[in-house]
C-alpha cells in the first residue's frame, strides 16, 4: 500500500529560457539537461508504488522545454488520478505548445504560469502566451493559476556562480524554519530529495566548478532516500524537519529576499484588469490580495 504524502514534484527539464538571480533550481546557470521520458517516467512508476502524493508538479527548468511534457501529464493523471496535478512553466513556450493545452484539459491538469519580473520587453513577451491559456480557461478547457513568483523570492546562497557559497548561519532548524521549500520533496535520478536547492546542487557544483571548495563539502554529501528504502525510513523522510544539509541556507530571511515590498503574488483574480489582459495593471494592484502558490 503507497504511503499518503502531502505533496512531490518533480523537474523534467533542468534548461531554461529565463536566468531568474537566485533560482531554487539553480536554472539560471542553465543547466544542460532534459529528463527522457523513458528514464522520468520510470522513475514516476517506481514511486507510485511507494508514495500517494495529494498534490503532485511538474516542473523545471522550464518543462515546456522537454519535448515530452505532454507524456509526463499524461502519466502522471494515470498513476495519481486522485491527486490534484500541476504543470509549472514560465508561460514563455505554450504558443508552441499549443497541443499540450488538450492533454491539460483531458487530464485535468491546472496549469499554473509563473510570472517572474515587471517590466514591459517581458510583459510583452508573455502576454501572447497568458492570452492563449485564458482564452482555454475561459472557454473551460483548462484549469488556470497565474502566481507572481518573485513576492516570496529569496536567495539560500550568498554570492553568485563560482563565488556561490552557503550561509554559516549554523543553525539548521532555523534554517529550515524560514525555509520556503519545506514541502517540496522532490524526485530526481530515480531517488526523493528533501528539496530542490539539495536535489540540483550536485549539478550546479559541477557546472560551476563548486566541486573543489570544500565550503560544499557537508552539503554535497547529503544522499537522497533511494527507492528501496524500508518503509520506516520513508515515513520518518516525510515527517522529518531539518536536516544537518539545511544549515546551507539562511537562518533569516530579512536581506536575502529580492522583492520584500512585494506583498502578495498569487492567482489572478477574476477582475477587470484580467478581462482586458492588462498584466501590468494586475502587477501593479494585485497587492496582498491573493494567496502564494
Ligand atoms: S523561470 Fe523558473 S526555473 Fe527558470 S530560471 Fe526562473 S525560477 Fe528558475
Ligand atoms: S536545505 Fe533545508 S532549509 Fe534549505 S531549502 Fe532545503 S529544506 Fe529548506
Amino acid at each position: 500500500m503507497p504511503l499518503d504524502i502531502p505533496y512531490l514534484e518533480m523537474d523534467i527539464a533542468h534548461l531554461c529560457n529565463l536566468q531568474c538571480q537566485g533560482c531554487m533550481h539553480y536554472s539560471n546557470y542553465t543547466l544542460p539537461g532534459i529528463i527522457p521520458f523513458e528514464r522520468g517516467g520510470s522513475w514516476l512508476r517506481e514511486w507510485a508504488e511507494r508514495v500517494r502524493p495529494s498534490e503532485f508538479t511538474l516542473l523545471g527548468g522550464e518543462p515546456l522545454l522537454n519535448p515530452e511534457v505532454g507524456r509526463y501529464v499524461d502519466q502522471a493523471a494515470r498513476l495519481w488520478p486522485e491527486a490534484k496535478r500541476l504543470l509549472v512553466s514560465n508561460g514563455l513556450r505554450l504558443a508552441q505548445n499549443a497541443a499540450l493545452l488538450d492533454i491539460l484539459s483531458a487530464t485535468d491538469t491546472i496549469l499554473r504560469i509563473t510570472i517572474h519580473r515587471d517590466d514591459a520587453a517581458y510583459l510583452d513577451k508573455l502576454e501572447p502566451h497568458v492570452r492563449l491559456a485564458l482564452e482555454a480557461r475561459d472557454a473551460g478547457r483548462i484549469r488556470l493559476e497565474l502566481i507572481r513568483s518573485d513576492s516570496y523570492w529569496y536567495k539560500t546562497y550568498r554570492g553568485e556562480g563560482e563565488a556561490m557559497r552557503p550561509f554559516t548561519d549554523g543553525d539548521s532548524h532555523a534554517s529550515w524554519s524560514s525555509c520556503f521549500n519545506k514541502l517540496c520533496k522532490t524526485l530526481r535520478d530515480g531517488a526523493l530529495w528533501k528539496c530542490p536547492p539539495l536535489a540540483f546542487l550536485p549539478l550546479a557544483a559541477e557546472k560551476l566548478n563548486l566541486t573543489a571548495v570544500r565550503d560544499w563539502d557537508p552539503y554535497l554529501a547529503y544522499r537522497p532516500l533511494p527507492l528501496d528504502a524500508e518503509d520506516d525510513a520513508l515515513l520518518r523522510f516525510f515527517v522529518e524537519e531539518d536536516v544537518p544539509a539545511c544549515a546551507m541556507c539562511p537562518a533569516k530571511l530579512e536581506g536575502t529576499q529580492f522583492r520584500p515590498e512585494v506583498t502578495g503574488g498569487g492567482i489572478l483574480p477574476r477582475t477587470q484588469a484580467e478581462a482586458s489582459l492588462d498584466l501590468r495593471h494586475w502587477l501593479a494592484t494585485i497587492g496582498d490580495r491573493t494567496q502564494r502558490g
